[in-house]
């Protein structure tokens, strides 16, 4: 037995609930077969639903409590139908990720078979790669959350993109660190700085932090790609990259299109994380469309619990966590080779309760 890891637990609004459960069933299954001590749960209200109730978008000592466990998992937040008097949505996790410095997004993107495969090139089945997004900087270091555009009355707007060296030296030893450890397990262990350093000196500054670090890791091969010329190749040959490391922005709309490759949102899953702090989370939203119905295809969220499994191995230096992990992935990766899982969301006869028994009975076999 090991020391018992805490679990700050947001569940949130919408098919979040439902996901969320869902992972909890799953993590705890191979955390048990691993011989791991339980993980221990603490559940903090939070979100849209709650808003509604209290005027408060997550429990007064939510946030302290969030920072005081090994991890954060959550669901969803969010609900178009309940919003601030200014009309921003519910976005308490916003607050999470700026006061933990969350800096490094997480999003890996994987072909699996017999899922929807959006390029008819047979090569795409290979596709196996992950986009770092840096999160706390960038072009959203004024996005209206922060509050710190530029508005000249109704003739000029001005938002600012931020590159600080210290948080964009975190960001590439994460990178190098994680191209290192996806070599150690079969992937090419080739991290690709993505820029437009042709053009804005602070995306030169960018690439020039990731020159000066590169050496310190010759095991891990380099590439560049301006992000142009990338979102380009992510449509002619996306198997050929490993790991990306980008600025804020432009990760957020390049992983959206990687994750269009490869399926839909139910596929999404999404690590931040920080120095001292992790928050795992579908990359999906609350889809009010089709909450309460057993629809939500919850492997998004599955895999983002193997991501925190994965981040706890690394945490706490216990490697049956990163067992664990590689349990659930391997269950999903087998499931959707023998046919096992056919989501609805990809017009497949099963929901969220349904996929998740499936995962469970996988993990059995
Ligand atoms: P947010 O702004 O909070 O990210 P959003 O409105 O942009 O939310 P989502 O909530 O992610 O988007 O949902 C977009 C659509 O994708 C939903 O309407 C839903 O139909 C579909 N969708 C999202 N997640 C899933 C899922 N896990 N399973 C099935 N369909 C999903």
């Amino acid at each position: 037995m090991t020391d018992t890891l805490r679990i700050a637990l947001i569940r949130g609004d919408g098919i979040g609930v439902d996901v969320a459960d869902a992972t909890l069933a799953i993590v705890d299954r191979v955390v048990a077969s691993t011989g791991l001590a339980p993980l221990v749960y603490d559940a903090i209200n939070a979100g849209a639903g709650y808003f509604k109730d209290t005027g408060q978008d997550i429990e007064p000592d939510g946030e302290k409590r969030a920072g005081d466990a090994d991890s954060i998992f959550l669901g969803a937040i969010g609900l178009p139908s309940v919003r601030h008097g200014d009309g921003t949505e519910i976005s308490p996790h916003l607050r999470l990720r700026d006061r933990f410095q969350l800096y490094a997004g997480v999003r890996p993107v994987k072909a699996y078979p017999n899922a929807p495969q959006r390029l008819a090139d047979p090569r795409a089945a290979g596709i196996d790669m992950i986009i770092l997004r840096e999160s706390t900087e960038g072009l959203f270091y004024s996005a209206a959350a922060h509050g710190r555009s530029d508005i000249r009355g109704d003739d000029e707007v001005r938002d600012t993109l931020r590159i600080t060296r210290a948080t964009t030296e975190k960001l590439h030893h994460f990178g190098f660190r994680l191209a290192r450890r996806r070599k150690a397990r079969g992937r090419p262990g080739l991290l690709t700085c993505v820029d437009k350093a042709n053009v804005f000196a602070s995306m030169a500054f960018f690439r020039k932090i990731f020159d000066e670090i590169a050496p310190q890791y010759t095991d891990v091969e380099t590439g560049y790609n301006y992000v142009d010329a990338q979102a380009l190749n992510l449509i002619r040959n996306p198997w050929d990259y490993d790991v990306m490391v980008m600025e804020n922005m432009f990760g957020d709309i390049l992983s959206d299109l990687a994750g269009g490759l490869v399926g839909g949102m139910g596929m999404a899953a999404c690590a931040e994380i920080g120095d001292a702090h992790g928050l795992f989370q579908p990359a999906h939203g609350s889809a009010p469309d089709i909450m309460g119905q057993d629809k939500a295809n919850p492997l998004a969220a599955i895999l983002s619990g193997a991501l925190m499994l994965d981040y706890l191995a690394e945490k706490t230096g216990n490697n049956a966590y990163a067992d664990a992990a590689l349990a659930i992935e391997d269950a999903v990766q087998s499931g959707f080779e023998q046919n096992r899982l056919r989501p609805m969301e990809f017009g497949g006869d099963m929901g969220t309760r349904a996929v998740t028994r499936e995962i469970l009975d996988l993990l059995e076999g």
